[in-house]
């Protein structure tokens, strides 16, 4: 499949990078060294972002040069990273468009014209870092610097469950590529801003138990109080998981209209990839998301009674 992208690659000249709606560091960081990649091969190569690119990634080498937008530039091609379909990209006029899609969820799809999905990685920055390979691109300290990053947030700085010697292969190639651990951590683990710490206090202090889940919430008034954004969001759910006796974490946003942003993390014993493609959304063994109707009560209680089918067809698996 790699080959195909190749080729696809070769034989056009116009490319739009893009990831999925709110994203993370592997969609931001795999995003800016691919577009890197294809300008090194000669492309003309915008990288788009609908929401733009979060406070904590801005400093990520190629940052400034990406583009806030509802829809899709003119192009020859469009390289989707970490989507299971265009509308999870958010903009406007990718279905016309020829679509090369790379991802590694195993909840991911073949919506694209070419799809290389492979979930046996941790990151889709890996898979962004092969095509360097074989395409034969140096990875310089910039792309080393976005890819690294990319891979330490996929992998919880490399904690979860997955991580084993070849993503540390891949992290070792990077840092003598020139990625600086300790700065890459920094930007992202000591760059918070007084919001999202607010916001965290807020949501602990929602901290439901029962058994083995957890699960915390933040409504969109304590959003506004503390001045956060959607992007504060990311990683609250952690906190609740961090627990001794939790396997599994949830972590509910207020959305308009009574509905309900949902992220979840496993330690491994249920798969939340399941539950979270029951709603309609998907992602990983230990970590998913997905969106339902409130109000949060209810929410809750469809939620936490998946989970509970899913740790009883776990633990009745062979
Ligand atoms: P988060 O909870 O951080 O939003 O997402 C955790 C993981 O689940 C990420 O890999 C993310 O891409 C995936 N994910 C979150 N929401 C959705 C969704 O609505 N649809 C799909 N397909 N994947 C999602």
């Amino acid at each position: 499949m790699l080959d195909q992208v190749l080729q696809a690659i070769r034989e056009r000249h116009r490319f739009v990078v893009t990831s999925h709606a709110r994203p993370d560091g592997d969609g931001i960081g795999s995003a800016l060294a691919c577009g890197q990649i294809l300008r090194a091969l000669g492309k003309d190569a915008e990288v788009v972002v609908y929401e733009g690119i979060p406070r904590i990634y801005q400093s990520l080498p190629f940052a400034d040069r990406a583009i806030q937008s509802p829809t899709v530039p003119p192009n020859d091609a469009v390289v989707l990273l970490e989507c299971d379909s265009t509308r999870r990209a958010l903009l406007g006029g990718l279905d016309q468009c020829f679509l090369i899609n790379i991802d590694h969820h195993a909840s991911g799809r073949n919506f694209g014209h070419i799809n290389w999905i492979d979930p046996t990685v941790m990151a889709t920055a890996e898979l962004v870092y092969r095509l360097a390979c074989v395409a034969s691109v140096a990875i310089d300290r910039d792309i080393a610097t976005c890819l690294y990053t990319a891979l330490m947030t996929d992998t919880g700085s490399f904690m979860f469950e997955g991580t084993n010697e070849h993503t540390f292969t891949v992290a070792r190639e990077l840092v003598l590529a020139g990625a600086d651990p300790a700065q890459c951590a920094r930007h992202i683990y000591f760059g918070h801003s007084t919001a999202k710490m607010r916001l965290l206090g807020a949501a602990l202090s929602n901290l439901h138990r029962e058994g083995a889940l957890a699960w915390i919430w933040v409504t969109r008034e304590q959003m506004e109080r503390f001045g956060a954004r959607e992007e504060d969001c990311e990683g609250l759910v952690n906190y609740a998981l961090s627990m001794g006796d939790v396997q599994v974490a949830i972590f509910f946003r207020e959305l308009p209209e009574q509905r309900y942003r949902v992220s979840l993390r496993s330690k491994g014993a249920v798969n939340v990839s399941a539950v979270a493609e029951h709603f309609g959304g998907g992602g990983h063994k230990c970590a998913s998301g997905f969106s339902l109707d409130g109000p949060l009560a209810i929410a809750v209680a469809r939620v936490v009674e998946r989970l509970h089918a899913e740790a009883a067809g776990s633990a009745a698996a062979p």
